[in-house]
């Protein structure tokens, strides 16, 4: 009989420890996945985001893919990033789907470039009362759900942030903010209690101040 009580990070490639450094901060001590046997203590698994199908070859090639899948059917929630959650979708425009965990429809790299990634503001009145800043980078649209899917957030004409009961999918990145709004969201999600009354991280400056650096003069 296992125990789901842990939170864990798929750790092979991508965003991992901007997600583990915040979970730390609310407290929660995460799993570094990398073999599918850690699979059995979770509660919840982060995909960050990353490349979709370097991630997708790595899921295969150290066959972890339907280990995940049967760990999610007996109650293992998943949380998809970005690319992430181009891995959860039934449907990627173009393309075949993944692990198809959640009834969203994704259009990858819908935003143009690397170089038309960016930031904006918004309130994401489920997850919490504050004003949240969100990273785009190289992001998908979902643009559309299934009926046992919610949106937590419509933005234009696509959705940037939406959930199932076992699945929370996010276009963008809440781990390159200071902000813990979403990972806690998670991880309450998951049925775990967090103690910690930290809402940001005090010692994470935004993402785009890098971006800024990074954009070349014309
Ligand atoms: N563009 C990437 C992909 O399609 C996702 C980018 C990201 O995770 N930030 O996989």
């Amino acid at each position: 009989m296992t125990t789901r009580n842990k939170i864990g990070v798929l750790d092979l490639q991508g965003g991992v420890h901007e997600h583990i450094f915040h979970l730390q901060a609310l407290g929660i001590e995460p799993v570094r996945v990398k073999v599918a046997e850690q699979f059995d203590d979770l509660a919840g698994l982060i995909l960050p985001g990353g490349e979709s199908t370097c991630l997708i070859r790595l899921l295969n090639i150290f066959e972890i893919a339907p280990k995940l899948r049967e760990a999610h059917a007996q109650g293992m929630k998943i949380w998809g990033t970005c690319a992430g959650a181009i891995l959860i979708a039934n449907h990627i425009e173009g393309d075949k789907s993944q692990l198809g965990l959640m009834d969203i429809t994704v259009s990858r790299n819908a935003f143009g470039y690397q170089i038309d990634s960016f930031n904006t503001r918004v309130k994401v009145p489920k997850v919490t009362e504050n004003e949240v800043e969100l990273t785009f980078i190289r992001a998908p649209k979902i643009t559309a759900i299934g009926s046992q899917v919610q949106v937590l957030l419509q933005i234009d004409d696509y959705i940037a942030a939406a959930e199932s009961d076992s699945c929370l999918a996010t276009v963008f990145h809440p781990e390159l903010t200071p902000s813990l709004a979403f990972h806690k969201y998670f991880v309450e999600k998951c049925g775990i209690a967090v103690t910690s009354e930290l809402t940001e991280r005090p010692d994470r400056t935004s993402w785009m101040k890098f971006a800024r650096i990074a954009k070349p003069t014309v």
